[in-house]
């Protein structure tokens, strides 16, 4: 059952077009979904009209069935039955115990009673001890976890947050994304995230939203959108590293064969599963971790654990950057690849720029989007060749297939 229905909403400011058009989003009944977009993407615009803080110039929201207007009573009735949490949790200069009490209070609640209820959700946030503490002498964490006493306590239908974790440091965010994931497990609540940030969607969401200059390009489940991006926009926000032009030559039940383009006129070939006819002009996209690295000495022998692999190719190390617990490794293949390496593998392999290696991924590994004329530019300039260099040779336009 969909809790929440959006239908052609749309938000304009001033005389320009729609900042923000939502053809369709539906929120299930019992799901989080995750609405994820780059900074200025809409995110916080959507937010506001599903939280009837700002009117909507168009469309139509359905909650539980029944029309949800932008103003008036059924605007209040709305409000009431839903909780917000905000990037800044806009606390009260009161105690923590008032603040959670606060959403009750205002729905005319009696003051024991909902400090009660406020002080049971501060015990089960683990900031008990802190009821009496005035809110702006709590750290960023508590703060938030205030924020959600508050916004569970009414027991919403709905709870909307905006960038909840983003005020956060690194220890304190991990903590409180997995105080909201139990406590809307073990109540049931229907959540609905918008973040910048894909890896809370991964940590938290159901099903994930794109939204990309104000308009949702994918909805699916998060392996769907992160495994399957729609596009090279969506590709490149979910973290696919290597986006690179080709174009698919060949294709046997549903093996195809891709001629992808390098920077300097260089033509690589590459095994992909895909559903896209011979002929497709195309993005090949990789996920840094699904690149394995081996040395080239070794690469006559079949590297343990990779016999089922088709696309081995060597390459040479090109640009090395440490991350946290691992690196990523940039290999010239005749094409720039983009691998995540473990700091164990790269040090037994020694990885250093202008090693020679062997890159391998596996053909489902690899996915195919289909490249639209003059969409060139929407690829992280790492990942292919400048913006304006064009393609070694005449591609093959989309109409063939
Ligand atoms: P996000 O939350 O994804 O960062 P926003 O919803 O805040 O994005 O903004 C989406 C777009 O709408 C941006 O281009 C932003 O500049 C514009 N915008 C947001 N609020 C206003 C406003 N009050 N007046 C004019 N433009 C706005
Ligand atoms: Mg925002």
């Amino acid at each position: 059952m969909n809790l929440l229905e959006v239908r052609g909403l749309e938000v304009r400011f001033g005389d320009g077009p729609a900042a923000l058009v939502v053809e369709a989003l539906d929120v299930v009944d019992g799901e989080t979904l995750a609405v994820i977009g780059p900074n200025g993407s809409g995110k916080s615009t959507l937010f506001a009209a599903l939280a009837c803080v700002r009117p909507w110039d168009a469309g139509r929201l359905t909650f539980e069935g029944r029309p949800v207007e932008p103003t008036g009573p059924a605007a209040l009735d709305y409000r009431r039955r839903i909780a917000t949490v905000m990037q800044q949790p806009l606390l009260l200069d009161t105690t923590a115990l008032d603040n959670a009490a606060q959403g009750l209070r205002y729905r005319g609640i009696g003051r024991r009673e909902a400090r009660a209820k406020a002080q049971a959700w501060l015990d089960r946030l683990g900031i008990g001890h802190l009821a009496s503490r005035r809110a702006r002498h709590l750290s960023g964490g508590e703060a938030q976890r205030v924020s959600l006493a508050r916004a569970m306590a009414i027991e919403p239908r709905l709870v909307l947050l905006d960038e909840p974790f983003a005020p956060l440091d690194a220890p304190s965010r991990a903590a409180f994304i997995a105080d909201l994931r139990r406590v809307l497990a073990e109540t049931g609540t229907t959540a609905l995230l918008v973040t910048h940030d894909r890896s809370e969607a991964l940590m938290l969401a159901d099903r994930v939203a794109v939204l990309l200059g104000g308009r949702i390009v994918q909805i699916g489940t998060p392996a769907e959108v992160f495994e399957a991006p729609a596009d090279e926009r969506v590709a490149a926000f979910v973290g696919v590293e290597t986006i690179q032009p080709g174009v698919l030559e060949s294709v046997d039940d549903g093996l195809g064969v891709v001629r992808v383009f390098g920077p300097g006129g260089t033509v690589s070939r590459v095994e992909v599963r895909t559903d896209l006819p011979a002929g497709s002009a195309v993005h090949v996209c990789v996920r840094p971790e699904d690149v394995a690295v081996s040395p080239r000495d070794a690469g006559s022998h079949v590297h343990e654990g990779l016999t089922s692999v088709r696309n081995r190719l060597p390459g040479v190390v090109r640009a090395v950057l440490p991350l946290e617990g691992q690196f990523r490794v940039t290999i010239d293949c005749g094409f720039p690849l983009v691998a995540t390496v473990t700091k164990r593998a790269f040090v037994e392999l020694g990885l250093e720029e202008g090693r020679a290696v062997v890159a391998a991924f596996k053909a489902t590994a690899a996915h195919l989007v289909p490249r639209r004329p003059g969409r060139e530019e929407a690829r992280p300039s790492q990942a292919g060749p400048p913006a304006g260099q064009a393609a070694p040779e005449p591609l093959p336009a989309c109409q063939e297939s």
